[in-house]
């Protein structure tokens, strides 16, 4: 486990023990919002379910669309007409199925009508303003695969097939820790006694963890101290699928955290070739898996959504969502190549030529506030400099918090 694992090898390396959880539940689809599916759901009936107007309108024979049409029938949405025979047309509304024997629609704008006379200003074309039966969704068609995990118009399209109820994985629960004598935590002091600072990592992760629909069980505040350290992580592993901690995982002798989980289980992985996020530890407790986060805040951010976030996701069953990399123009320059991969806290904003990028001036991976401040992450391999206008690929924040 010597040396700095690089990000890919570390990823690698992790998701091969990563199992999705078997356990599934049905629930109605009211509570189904960022669930994942733990099935395929097919469509029970054709979408739309019959061939129906786009428009408010006249329905006819579009091959009679050059003669005086007698409109004889009326057809609101929900409820269906009767054949539109030779002659004649059927005053229709948007969402009406067409009755048989017309084959267009035509807008009522492009018409004028004389009693029950119709007479149309322009041409129609055959099947010109209809929606076809099926259009949207086939029946029988695959609508949403296992792995999906359910996003607000998910719901919609379920509903637009009937489903009522979907089975979705059970919730992947995660255990969370902090450590550190320093820590206090919001609200049990108003203010700080030298060396002491509140705890943040502990939100931070919530946030994350619950945004992402994972069950949080909080563990608290975990203290330099071994045993202590031991047995708060025996209570979470047996409590949970993932444990993660923050603080205590680096190379001095306050940091207890590595050594209690090999007395426990065993480290598979110790620091990443990443920046922020050196001191990252991934390994097992029985069955449950534990990561070992930095303390530093920032730090925190970045190594949860490059590695933790991946292996929760695989964990809870649900299909890769490796966030898109956008090509964007630097607006700084990046000196010095590093021998770590570097995610820098930046803004991402569009402009007349296209996107534009800057950092936060402060990258260090305490200063929490430069993630709250960015949007976006910028990747910067390493070996590699930045010159101003440089093409630099971005992440956004918005895709690694969903
Ligand atoms: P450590 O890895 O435990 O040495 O922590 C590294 C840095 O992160 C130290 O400055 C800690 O005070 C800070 N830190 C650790 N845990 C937290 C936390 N939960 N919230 C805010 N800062 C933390
Ligand atoms: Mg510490």
């Amino acid at each position: 486990m010597a040396g700095l694992t690089p990000l890919e090898d570390a990823l690698a390396l992790i998701l091969e023990d990563a199992r999705p959880v078997e356990d599934s539940e049905n629930l109605p689809l009211v509570d189904a919002l960022g669930r994942t599916l733990a099935e395929d759901i097919s469509a029970a009936v054709p979408v739309p379910n019959d061939d129906n107007s786009a428009m408010d309108g006249y329905a006819l024979r579009a091959a009679e669309s050059g003669h005086d049409l007698k409109v004889t029938q009326r057809i609101p949405a929900g409820s269906a007409g009767s054949e539109v025979l030779p002659g004649t047309a059927a005053r229709i509304f948007t969402g009406a199925p067409v009755p048989p024997g017309a084959n267009a629609v035509v807008m009522q704008e492009n018409c004028s009508l004389d009693g029950d006379t119709l007479r149309l200003t322009q041409a129609v074309r055959p099947g010109e303003n209809i929606r076809r039966r099926g259009q949207d969704l086939e029946q029988g068609s695959v609508v949403l695969q296992a792995g999906r995990r359910l996003q607000p118009e998910d719901l919609g399209v379920l509903a637009s097939v009937g489903a009522a109820t979907v089975a979705v994985r059970r919730r992947l629960v995660v255990a969370i820790l902090s450590t550190g004598d320093e820590l206090v935590e919001p609200g049990a002091a108003s203010s700080l006694a030298p060396g002491q600072i509140f705890n943040s990592n502990r939100y931070t992760l919530q946030g994350l963890l619950s945004a992402l629909g994972f069950e949080v069980r909080d563990f608290g505040l975990v203290p330099d101290d071994p045993d202590t350290t031991r047995e708060i992580l025996q209570a979470a592993a047996a409590a949970s699928d993932c444990v993660i901690s923050t603080g205590g995982v680096s190379v001095g002798e306050e940091d207890h955290v590595k050594s209690q989980v090999e007395a426990l289980g065993h480290l598979k992985l110790w620091k990443l070739k990443v920046k922020p996020g050196k001191p990252l530890a991934y390994g097992r407790i029985g069955d449950t898996g534990f990561f070992g986060l930095p303390g530093n805040p920032a730090a925190v951010y970045v190594t949860f959504s490059m590695i933790v976030r991946p292996w929760l996701l695989r964990c809870q069953g649900a299909a890769a969502a490796a966030a898109l990399p956008i090509p964007a123009q630097a607006e700084f320059e990046h000196r010095r190549a590093g021998s770590r991969l570097e995610f820098l806290r930046a803004q991402l904003r569009a402009d007349g030529d296209g996107l534009h990028v800057r950092l936060h001036d402060n990258q260090s991976s305490g200063v929490l506030s430069s993630v709250s401040w960015a949007n976006a992450l910028v990747v910067v391999p390493p070996g590699l400099t930045v010159a101003r206008g440089d093409t630099v690929e971005v992440i956004l924040l918005d895709q690694l918090n969903r």
